[in-house]
């Protein structure tokens, strides 16, 4: 098993670092072979994915991914933005599904900026499309308007949309993970202002047919926004589009207490992925020790589950990391009185110690 390791940019070598670690505790037989992307790789090659770490990403049965990104490279033409990277990896990769579970552990319900009994014990998954919607559709640009409400004046636009194709592979997707969940699918669109997500609505529905096991529900996204803070117990997956699955599963990782807690997938159709933390590269914390490496740490676990079928070394992370945070360590984002700040090596160190204990027992 070969895994591509390209930690990017940020706070994404030293938290990768982390994960690497504690991968290699597990004693498992993997080649780990590491390649430059993002900023460093347009610093080094003149490009943010540069055509030998494509390669190698595409050669590795799975991706372990940092984080791209730096306000110093805002100014950049769009292509050479090191967020291309991440977009050109998708793409060629076909990485059509992106998993991010919001699980709150019961250690971190007071980190919550919500009600800790609105969150004890939330365990929901956004289940995001990552190939289609506004991101990628054509035409895009800026011109001068012909008509709109100021004819003349300068203006930008971007295209809205979806395949049925498109719709129905994440529409399975969603109703697949159900099935080894609760049983519940919300689908999350704006079919009230947008013919896009009308039709979306409409091919999720067809879909449905095929899983009459699974309760499915629609609703508006503005409304899921507002249920996502009100009750977010009430969801079990949460399937939608590239948009406002962004928006959505940043707004559930606060329900886990930090962004820096939420791990992801983003998987093609035989289940080969690239594993990434939720966050992005921390610009204003790099450099400091002070990232939560637990985000990528879980990512891995993700990796070791659903592209490497291990899943008992997925289980022994997570047990470890539950571990950790029973002990009382916390990293700045999550630290809370009572508790004993740590900072991004010391928390590595632990999860190691806790793989390691394990690993001796058996
Ligand atoms: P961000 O996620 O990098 O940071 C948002 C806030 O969360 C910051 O205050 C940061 O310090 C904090 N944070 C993030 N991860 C953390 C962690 N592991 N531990 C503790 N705190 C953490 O988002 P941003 O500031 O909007 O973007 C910074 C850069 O990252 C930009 O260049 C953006 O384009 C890029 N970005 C990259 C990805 C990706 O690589 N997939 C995703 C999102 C943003």
């Amino acid at each position: 098993m070969k895994i591509a390791v390209l930690p990017g940019d940020g706070i994404g070598t030293e938290i990768v670092a982390q994960a690497v670690r504690v991968m290699r505790a597990l004693e498992l037989k993997f080649e780990l072979e590491e390649a430059l992307v993002g900023g460093a790789a347009y610093e080094a090659h003149g490009h943010p994915l540069p055509e030998a770490t494509l390669k190698l990403a595409q050669a590795a049965d799975a991706v372990l991914f940092g984080a791209v990104g730096d306000w110093k490279y805002d100014k950049l033409e769009r292509q050479f933005r090191p967020e291309q990277a991440i977009l050109g990896l998708r793409r060629h990769l076909g990485l059509f599904a992106n998993f991010r579970p919001a699980i709150c552990y019961e250690q971190l319900t007071h980190a919550s900026s919500l009600k800790p009994e609105l969150v004890s014990g939330l365990d929901i998954l956004i289940i995001r499309e990552l190939t289609g919607d506004i991101y990628f559709g054509q035409p895009r640009g800026r011109r001068k308007a012909v008509d709109g409400h100021f004819p003349g004046a300068d203006e930008a636009f971007d295209t809205m949309r979806y395949s049925r194709p498109e719709i129905e592979r994440i529409a399975r997707v969603a109703f697949e993970a159900a099935r080894k969940r609760r049983n519940k699918v919300t689908s999350v669109d704006k079919a009230n202002v947008l013919e896009t997500f009308q039709f979306w609505k409409d091919v999720v529905t067809d879909v449905h047919k095929y899983y009459p096991d699974v309760a499915l529900d629609h609703m508006y996204v503005d409304n899921a926004a507002m249920q996502l803070v009100k009750a977010p117990k009430s969801f079990d997956v949460i399937v939608t589009g590239n948009m406002f699955g962004d928006i959505l599963s940043d707004e559930a990782a606060m329900l886990t207490g930090s962004i820096g807690m939420l791990p992801s997938a983003s998987l093609d159709a035989v289940n080969k992925g690239l594993y990434e933390p939720s966050h992005g590269s921390a610009p204003d914390i790099a450099g400091k020790d002070l990232a939560n490496p637990l985000a990528t740490i879980l990512s891995m676990a993700m990796m070791l589950r659903f592209s490497l079928n291990q899943p008992e070394s997925a289980d022994r992370v997570e047990a470890a990391v539950r571990h950790v945070l029973q002990q009382g360590l916390r990293t700045a984002d999550i630290w809370s009185e009572g508790t004993r700040r740590v900072g991004t090596r010391e928390m590595g160190d632990a999860v190691v110690a806790a793989i390691t204990k394990t690993t001796t027992k058996s």
